[in-house]
């Protein structure tokens, strides 16, 4: 049986480290997906923050032009009382007096807005710092996944390196008829593995019935048997 030989343990060896080094090289490609999407996450977090910021910030810019207007409309209603006190006239003292009422029930009105804006700046100052300090949490450990993604990857490339340097050592020891045969597989099939046992008649490989022939090739034949369905290299496993 060729499985049980020296040469296609070789062969066997090859493929599991063609396996491996597959495998190292799809989770490369999808590290800097994630990576991605972390940062998008990140920028999400911190946009958040802003937000809340912001909407506090421009509570507190009304809050000051309502206080400068009170102010304003305060001094005017100072110096309207002081006109009152020089007028000789009644007439002009009472139109002086309708304008200082109205002034009044104006700052009032702003009085009012402005007890409203300030109970919406505690609101706002709290939002914002509540976003601020769970966001600040939840961005530290976005930070620290980012940094967990790159160790991986550096580590990765690093065993990507060391498999490709073992398999061109074991692509030495492998017989030349034996490595075309397999390389050509390799042409064929998309992904490993490139090579499945038969179980129970079956092709472990694409789950389907090998014909008789491929099981008597596998059991007696001292050459490479391909699976009459997938094209994959089967053997027998014991
Ligand atoms: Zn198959």
């Amino acid at each position: 049986m060729l499985s049980s030989q020296p040469e296609f343990q070789n062969l066997l060896l090859l493929h599991g480290r063609d396996r491996r080094i597959y495998k190292l090289k799809k989770e490369l490609e999808l590290i800097p997906l994630d990576q991605n999407r972390v940062r998008e996450q990140i920028g999400k977090e911190k946009l958040s923050i802003e937000i809340a910021i912001n909407d506090w910030r421009e509570l507190e810019t009304k809050n000051n032009s309502l206080e400068s207007e009170i102010i304003s409309i305060s001094d005017q209603v100072n110096r309207l009382k002081r006109q009152q006190l020089e007028v000789k006239k009644n007439e002009e003292y009472s139109a002086l007096e309708n304008e200082i009422n109205s002034s009044l029930k104006n700052q009032s009105q702003i009085e009012d807005e402005q007890l409203d804006v300030l109970m919406r700046i505690d609101d706002a100052r709290n939002t914002a710092e509540i976003a601020e300090n769970k966001i600040t949490l939840k961005i530290e450990e976005l930070e620290k996944k980012l940094l967990s993604m790159k160790q991986r990857s550096e580590e990765v490339q690093k065993d990507v390196k060391t498999l490709e340097s073992e398999i061109e050592d074991a692509r030495k020891q492998v017989e030349p008829q034996f490595l075309s045969h397999y390389d050509r597989t390799k042409t064929v099939i998309s992904k490993p593995p490139y090579m499945a046992p038969v179980e129970d008649q079956r092709c472990s490989g694409c789950n389907l019935r090998v014909s008789n022939d491929v099981v008597s090739s596998i059991l007696v034949e001292r050459k490479i048997t391909q699976c009459d369905q997938c094209g994959r290299i089967v053997y027998a496993e014991r």
